[in-house]
């Protein structure tokens, strides 16, 4: 038997595969914590012999992802991190600083879940860069845990916003997202556990079939499917009309209400006839709107300017029943906002 992650088995999988070990639901727990917490083996105690210990590190180990590169903004405090797997595979994560709150302080961190990534959104540099790799559950955990460490705020939430699609990896993002709500290791709430998708249905529908906790980000950016088609190939693969219906089924199955996520683009998405269309494809479904500025380093797309974009929120006043938040999107001086992962890493996997 080849030596596997603690960090990618929840505590319940360890007790179970290695209870010819003597691992109990206890011990299991104890050994999980320890290895998410703080990235070591547990002191051996009364129940923790040095004994069972290195037995068992003959079988487990506690991957560590190597940290290439690190950026802080100096406008906002969102924190950039280029890590590397032990197979050179690169991707980034974002540590961000919530401190609307001075009394509650406290840090959410987006993570990757694939290296590359194979959609080409036109807006987005991980989108240019193309697909390298999916990441395993270990490396997804290990984004969280490390910068648990290094966060002066406990982390309270995680989004699937880095680098890649996370419903093409979802086996491996469910189980990580698994493993950040254990409570005896990062006890993150499910609720506070985010999967942004371009809209994959198949496993929107997977999503709804099996009931998952987690919140839903859709990213809509246009509502006309020729306009969608031209910044989201994957409108060609899955449509509007059926990307709808997806939604209706998760809706029905879930009770919740999804977000879908406006790539604010000057010029491109921001008119009457816009609102007027995403209210018609909306209907009745109950979403709440999120509007972020595009960015994009090479500057073919800019996002708009006040004008438009009030103009654009008192059209969608006009045609849209539906709650609609602007969202800040940090860390643009270091690259680590929205659509701007990667940048660095042109030519590099
Ligand atoms: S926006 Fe997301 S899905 Fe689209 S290319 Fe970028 S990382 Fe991939």
């Amino acid at each position: 038997m080849t030596s596997e992650p603690i960090t990618a088995f929840t505590s319940q999988q360890l007790a179970a595969r290695y209870a010819s070990h003597g691992m109990t639901p206890r011990l299991a727990r104890c050994l999980l914590a320890s290895a998410v917490r703080f990235g070591v083996w547990p002191d051996q105690d009364t129940t923790l012999s040095a004994r069972w210990l290195r037995d068992l590190r003959n079988y487990l180990h506690i991957p560590v992802l190597s940290v290439l590169e690190r950026r802080t903004s100096a406008g906002d405090g969102f924190e950039k991190f280029l890590f590397a797997a032990p197979d050179g595979a690169r991707f980034e994560s974002v540590l961000i600083p919530l401190a609307h709150r001075q009394e509650d302080r406290k840090a959410v961190v987006c993570v990757s879940s694939q290296s590359g990534c194979a959609m080409g959104c036109t807006f987005c540099a991980t989108g240019r860069l193309g697909f390298s790799r999916h990441l395993e559950v270990w490396e997804i955990v290990a984004q969280v845990a490390q910068l648990r460490r290094e966060s002066s705020f406990p982390v309270r939430g995680v989004v699937f916003m880095g680098m890649g699609e996370p419903l093409l990896n979802l086996d491996a993002v469910l189980q990580a997202a698994r493993i950040f709500s254990e409570p005896c290791g990062l006890a993150i709430s499910a609720k506070a556990i985010t999967l942004s998708t371009v809209g994959i249905v198949p496993a929107i529908l997977r999503l709804a079939r099996e009931r998952q906790p987690y919140r839903l980000i859709v990213s809509l950016t246009s509502a006309d499917p020729d306009k969608r088609r031209r910044v989201m190939p994957v409108e060609a693969r899955y449509p509007l009309s059926t990307l709808r219906d997806a939604l209706a089924a998760y809706h029905a199955a879930t009770g919740r209400r999804m977000t879908l996520a406006w790539t604010l683009i000057a010029g491109f998405n921001t008119s009457e006839e816009d609102a007027q269309q995403l209210a018609d494809w909306v209907g009745e479904l109950p979403v709440q709107l999120d509007l972020i500025d595009v960015n994009d380093a090479t500057g073919r797309f800019a996002p708009p300017d006040d004008a438009e974009r009030n103009a654009f929120r008192d059209a969608l006043r006009r045609h849209l029943a539906a709650p609609v938040v602007r969202r800040y999107s940090g860390g643009k001086d270091i690259e680590a906002a929205c659509g701007m992962l990667a940048a660095q890493l042109r030519g590099a996997i």
